[in-house]
């Protein structure tokens, strides 16, 4: 393993050499293994049954959790020491991969393994963690998490339920309404966040037969049907003291620190939804035939598929290197020391703007791809006969929960200027180097008989350009920034597209040596068609950033780095997506 661990945010000030990051062609055996049990799981025991989950039959749904007790998919990031299998999360992202096959039973999955266990995991004490987690990894209780209210959801500090201790002192009563809680409907164990006294938000651990605990009728929903989303009502609910969870108070750390990993994982759920829906699509384009030629034919057609192919080929690459990265981190801290997951929970939150861009890029690529899969469906794709129907309607609510991709993009300059505030990321000396590149153009000679040798020069300039357009808005706003969204979204929208390059590119990088010319001439397509549109991104989000933050000779320095920096030679690029799409058509599925 390598020696240096890249920061959270550092990626955008350093250079990350390709044998540094974890890509899937890395997998051991192992993880391929259980990756493979659970993609079965998910075919023979959960797809069978699409049409009668959709239509809420949870009996199979409660089965199918226990079924994957039995298995040990419930158990991935439990400890050893109360007989889970405390795995990484290279592993952890690739079955979640593989349950997103299973449309809404993935929801009910990972909001339990997930949002619903981690709080106890974390947080829970001794005790705590003795009475529940056996019944949580066996998949006899399925678990929750009460965040949201009616009127508090991204704003979920701001919560009305409270919790006021009973006078013999041994119990909380809790009063509130939970709203749009997945599971709730069958869930025995829920995770609340209410207000001791109306101001110290703290968590509790619930269980469903708790005198004062009822669930509200199930939603009527757009897309994942066949999950359950219900409030939570609670009315003196009595909770016996020893459920308190984590500190008085300390309810936001739980709150916040479970959700950075939820969106982390979200984003492995979604490449596995897209790598679904990418497969029902070229297949479609394979069997139908117009104008006397299969759809999958035409220059139209094939040109979706590029797109398709090179979006969720990033999002692979960013997922993994992500969890590769979070793996070499926390495999720092020595299991066991009593405060394992104090120093656990500081490791993933050191990335909280990465986990914000996995959740927002992947979501929005897996937008991408429904769109396309309908579209290549033509009317057959709006019908709910055809999957890509259904796929098109379970993929709205990623862009949703798990906090909104709004509320998620804040999240990502929000949380890399912080750093450098606090002194964390050398920012403002690397955005001085940037502006000073902006004022002294140099050609740089690219070494063509490197691979990659462009897209990294590539890299670096829109780096260098990221650097010059926050460095503008900071030097105009200051600690001001925070109230201009607009140029936040910008700024965002930028380190989500350079992220996400960087992934595609040291992925190619890494692996370009060790395989064969047909892969590496894939490589290369996918690289380059990736490659393309990201300049293309952050040239506009650059160039609309500049017109918020300046003008006059200001405002023609950085339009003109923005045209510079966002160069990029992609010779080639018709036969490099005609290669992806033609890739794609032969094997029906995701081609890496
Ligand atoms: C199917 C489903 C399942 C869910 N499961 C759970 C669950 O298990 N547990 C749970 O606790 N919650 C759950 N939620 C709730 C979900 O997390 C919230 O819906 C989400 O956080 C958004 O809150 P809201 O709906 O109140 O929207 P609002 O917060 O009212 O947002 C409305 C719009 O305003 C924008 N906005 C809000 N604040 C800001 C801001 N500061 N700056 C810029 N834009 C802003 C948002 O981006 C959005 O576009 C679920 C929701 C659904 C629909």
């Amino acid at each position: 393993m390598a020696e240096r661990i890249l920061k959270g945010g550092e990626y955008l000030i350093a250079e990350t050499a390709a044998e540094e990051i974890i890509t899937p062609e890395d997998f051991t055996d192992e993880q391929k293994q259980i990756a493979e049990t659970s993609e079965q799981f998910v075919t023979n025991e959960i797809i069978p049954h699409t049409e009668a989950i959709d239509h809420q039959e949870f009996d199979i749904v409660v089965q199918g959790m226990r079924k994957c007790g039995e298995l040990g998919l419930l158990m991935t990031d439990a400890p050893e020491e109360y007989g889970g299998l405390d795995l990484d999360k290279v592993t952890g992202m690739l079955i979640a991969e593989k349950i997103a096959l299973s449309g809404s039973f993935a929801v009910t999955f990972t909001a339990h393994t997930g949002i619903g266990m981690l709080p106890l995991i974390y947080y829970g004490t001794r005790e705590q963690k003795e009475k529940y987690l056996e019944k949580l990894m066996t998949g006899e209780w399925v678990a929750a998490y009460c965040l949201t209210e009616p009127e508090s959801g991204s704003d979920a500090l701001s919560a009305r339920a409270t919790a006021t201790l009973s006078p013999d002192g041994k119990h909380y009563l809790l009063n509130g309404t939970k709203q749009f809680i997945t599971n709730a409907g069958f869930a025995e164990l829920f995770t609340v966040f209410a207000k001791i006294d109306k101001e110290h938000f703290t968590a509790f651990l619930v269980e469903r037969g708790y005198e004062g605990v009822s669930v509200g009728a199930e939603e009527k929903k757009l897309g994942i049907k066949g999950s359950s989303t219900c409030p939570v009502v609670l009315e003196d609910a009595k909770v016996p003291v020893e459920n308190v969870l984590g500190e008085i108070g300390k309810g936001h750390k739980i709150a916040f620190n479970v959700l950075n990993e939820a969106r982390f994982k979200l984003g492995a759920v979604v490449n596995g939804a897209a790598k679904g829906a990418f497969a029902v699509g070229v297949q479609y384009a394979n069997e139908r035939k117009q104008f006397g030629r299969t759809i999958g034919s035409f220059g139209a057609i094939q040109d979706k598929i590029a797109d398709m192919t090179a979006e969720l080929y990033a999002s692979d690459s960013l997922i993994y290197r992500l969890a590769g990265l979070m793996d070499q981190r926390l495999s720092g801290i020595e299991k066991g020391t009593e405060n394992y997951y104090e120093l656990y929970q500081k490791g993933v939150e050191e990335y909280a703007a990465e986990c914000a861009i996995a959740k927002v890029f992947c979501s929005d690529m897996l937008a991408l791809v429904v769109d396309e899969v309908v579209q290549i469906h033509g009317g057959y794709g709006f019908v709910s006969e055809y999957p890509a129907e259904r796929f098109y309607r379970d993929e709205r609510i990623n862009r949703i929960f798990e906090g909104t991709n709004e509320v998620n993009r804040l999240i990502i300059p929000g949380g890399i200027l912080r750093k450098a505030m606090k002194g964390e990321l050398p920012l403002q000396a690397e955005a001085m180097k940037a502006f000073e590149a902006l004022m002294n153009p140099s050609f740089e000679e690219i070494d063509e008989s490197l691979p990659f040798a462009r897209e990294k020069t590539l890299l670096k300039n829109l780096k260098t350009l990221f650097l010059v357009v926050s460095g503008a808005a900071v030097q105009k706003y200051m600690d001001k920034l925070q109230n201009e969204q607009e140029i936040l979204l910008a700024l965002a929208n930028m380190a989500i597209q350079i992220f996400a390059l960087e992934c595609a590119v040291l992925r190619a990088e890494k692996n370009f040596s060790r395989t064969s010319d047909k892969k590496k001439e894939l490589f290369r397509a996918a690289v380059k068609t990736f490659a393309f549109t990201a300049a293309e991104r952050v040239g506009t989000e650059a160039r609309k950033c500049a017109f918020f933050v300046e003008e006059g000779d200001g405002l023609a320095m950085i339009l003109s780095g923005a045209r510079r920096f966002t160069k990029y030679d992609a010779t080639g690029l018709l036969e490099a997506r005609r290669t992806l799409a033609r890739a794609a058509l032969e094997t029906e599925r995701y081609i890496f």
